[in-house]
């Protein structure tokens, strides 16, 4: 689930660098404040009046917001973030086709509860033959961590860094992540891949 989530940020930071539109960074900005201010608007409406706690938990979000922008100027927007992009495309204007294929859309089943993680990872066939071995809930999932996710969460999180160390010409640091990614792979006896992003 996390790699799912490494490779959202991954796809998106690569895309927003390589459009290089200060409109759609604006953009990025706007979509998710004006989601805060429908989070507080609603809390405003569900929690109960003269409660300090409820209080505070409004007064911090609004906080927020008015850091960004004028509360009252703030739209709130329930469409995409990006009108008519989607990670798919992001990916292949990117040259990332292999992170949305191998890691982005089958973890998308994880993240969204389909019917192959069920399976695998929250059900188990009942034991009695006269049941028909029909599936009954598991409350404890299987440890299933395999060497490669972790390399391809450390490929990812290092894509992304190289994507804005580069964009801002952060030499160091770019350095910096090779070493990491050499560690890794060191750990695990593997060689790495190289998944950069098209600039
Ligand atoms: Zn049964």
């Amino acid at each position: 689930m996390l790699c799912r989530i490494i490779a959202d940020t991954y796809l998106l930071t690569a895309w927003l660098i390589k459009r290089n539109d200060l409109s759609l960074f604006k953009r990025y900005k706007a979509y998710s404040v004006g989601k805060q201010k429908l989070f507080k608007l609603h809390l405003e409406e569900a929690l109960p009046a003269d409660n300090k706690d409820a209080e505070r938990a409004i007064e911090s979000l609004s906080e927020s917001i008015n850091e960004e922008l004028w509360e009252e100027l703030v739209t709130i927007d329930v469409g995409a973030p990006f009108e008519g992009m989607d990670s798919r495309k992001m990916a292949h204007e990117t040259g990332l086709e292999r992170v949305h294929r191998l890691v982005y859309s089958p973890y998308s089943a994880d993240v969204h509860g389909e019917w192959t993680n069920l399976k695998v990872f929250h059900l188990q066939r009942c034991t009695n033959p006269l049941h028909r071995f029909h599936r009954l809930p598991r409350l404890t999932a299987p440890a299933m961590l395999v060497p490669q996710i972790v390399l391809d969460a450390a490929a990812m999180l290092a894509g992304t860094l190289r994507a804005w160390t580069a964009y801002y010409e952060l030499r160091d640091a770019g350095a910096r992540i090779d070493e990491f990614e050499d560690k890794i792979a060191g750990a695990f006896d593997i060689e790495r891949r190289d998944d950069t992003p098209d600039q």
